[in-house]
């Protein structure tokens, strides 16, 4: 019994594991052709001014659709990129389409701000500054209407090179942000030695902030930790106009959410742009 038991265990991994393998190689083939195509592309999410709506940028966000026309979600395809060094190429795709979105809406609409998000793979790219240094210029965007999110753990793979691309990109006036900050490391140090701009209240944390007491602990001491070190606040994930005015009492001042808006396509944001200029 248990021979038999152990044989169809044994059978029931094997399908799902060969499922899966098939899967992530339909995925990864998906994946190569989009790039090679230049067929990723940008959603846009705003971000805005918590007290009064008002539009102060845009974070640009990848999509991949399959050929149903479905979007692949970029927590699966964005790991999958990173594992099999198609990163940079995915991340330079994306950030010359946000910059040069960005540049026209400059021109035509408003001038928000573009933040676009970079993977551990990417900003341990030796070239890197230099990329999006020759982005900007190719593009016409200005530099100070630029912002890269980063990771806590992108930040920390290499120290004393993290510390140089930052100041490097100080330098030009470029912002970093760190995102999803609060679930990575528990050691702050880091924030005295390298310069960023902007720490993102990671989504988990407004989601139940409410509801949790912790919750809402993390969010207080993250926005009083920003506030001592002179850095601003974004909160991520707002769904509600409860959650709004929670932040905006806690002294955060940007937020972005579904409750303002879901991240869309460039064309379906200029009814967005009458209705929330500045
Ligand atoms: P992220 O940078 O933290 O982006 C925020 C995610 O939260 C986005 O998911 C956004 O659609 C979602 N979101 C925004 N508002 C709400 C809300 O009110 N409620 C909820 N439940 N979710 C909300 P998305 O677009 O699926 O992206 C997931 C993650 O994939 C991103 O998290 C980012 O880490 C990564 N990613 C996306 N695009 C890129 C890219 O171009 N390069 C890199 N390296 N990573 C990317
Ligand atoms: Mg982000
Ligand atoms: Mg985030
Ligand atoms: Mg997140």
């Amino acid at each position: 019994r248990a021979k038999h038991e152990g044989r169809n265990r044994y059978c029931f991994f094997s399908d799902e594991l060969e499922k899966q393998v098939l899967q992530r190689h339909s995925l990864q083939i998906k994946l190569r052709e989009a790039i090679n195509n230049n067929e990723i592309q940008v959603f846009y999410q705003p971000k805005v001014e918590l007290s009064s709506g008002k539009l102060i940028g845009f974070e640009a966000l990848a999509r991949l659709q399959d050929e149903d026309g479905n979007f692949i979600s970029p927590c699966e395809f964005i790991p999958l990129a990173e594992e099999t060094g198609q990163i940079t190429a995915l991340g330079l795709q994306v950030l010359e389409k946000a910059c040069a979105q960005a540049a026209l809406w400059h021109q035509t609409s408003c001038d928000a701000s573009i933040s676009v998000n970079v993977s551990v793979g990417q900003f341990g790219e030796n070239d890197f500054v230099e990329t999006v240094l020759s982005t900007l210029e190719k593009t016409g965007l200005p530099p100070e209407q630029l912002e890269l999110e980063v990771t806590e753990s992108a930040l920390m793979s290499d120290n004393d090179k993290s510390y140089s691309i930052l100041s490097e990109l100080c330098k030009r006036g470029i912002k970093v942000s760190i995102d999803d900050f609060g679930t990575g490391y528990s050691s702050l140090s880091y924030l005295k030695k390298f310069r960023v701009d902007i720490l993102k209240i990671d989504q988990s944390f407004v989601k139940d902030m409410l509801l949790d007491a912790s919750d809402l602990d993390i969010v207080k001491t993250i926005i009083s930790l920003a506030n001592s070190m002179k850095l601003h606040t974004i909160a991520e994930g707002i769904e509600t106009p409860e959650q709004r005015d929670a932040l905006l009492s806690l002294g955060c001042q940007i937020g972005q959410g579904y409750y303002f808006s879901r991240p869309m396509p460039a064309d379906q944001l200029e009814d967005y742009f009458q209705s929330h200029q500045p």
